[in-house]
């Protein structure tokens, strides 16, 4: 059996039921293995007992929870310091350009005053998601900082 006859074989399966065939391959195919643990764990899933209609829904949502992927960061730390590097950078250097400095020449405090409000906007915006989307996370830096700070002083 090849990868690609498991994986059309593995589309098609609805129960847990797996063909002895599909089993062998699995046994020496890594991927093809990978591929079968994760379907039948959905299967698993869409196989639970109702948990819409039931009166207790903790019990069955926390058996769930082992199977539902980790949340994952969209923006990793490092994007976001070059993009935080990158918005202090422009607003360093586009006022050392030749062309800004002609229009500011001819235009005066019309020019400047609205690029400068729009680099506050910017870095007014930049900043404001940043801190939302880390918040979480300066939540449990504050609080390990505070136990570390009251262990010191007891
Ligand atoms: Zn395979």
């Amino acid at each position: 059996m090849t990868c690609r006859h498991f994986l059309e074989l593995l589309d098609r399966m609805d129960n847990i039921d797996i063909q002895e065939e599909m089993t062998a391959h699995a046994a020496f195919c890594p991927g093809c293995a990978a591929e079968l643990s994760a379907v039948m764990a959905g299967l698993r899933l869409y196989r639970l007992p109702d948990v819409c209609c039931s009166a207790n829904l903790v019990p069955k949502i926390m058996a769930m929870l082992p199977l539902v992927p980790a949340p994952k960061r969209l923006v990793s730390m490092r994007n976001w310091v070059l993009a935080g590097l990158l918005i202090m950078g422009s607003v360093v250097l586009v006022p050392l350009m030749s062309d800004f400095r002609v229009l500011k020449e001819t235009f005066g405090p019309a020019f400047t005053i609205p690029v400068s409000m729009a680099f506050g906007l910017i870095i007014t915006i930049y900043l404001g998601i940043f801190v939302i989307s880390h918040i979480d996370e300066f939540g449990r830096r504050l609080k390990a900082y505070e136990a570390v700070k009251s262990g010191k002083i007891a």
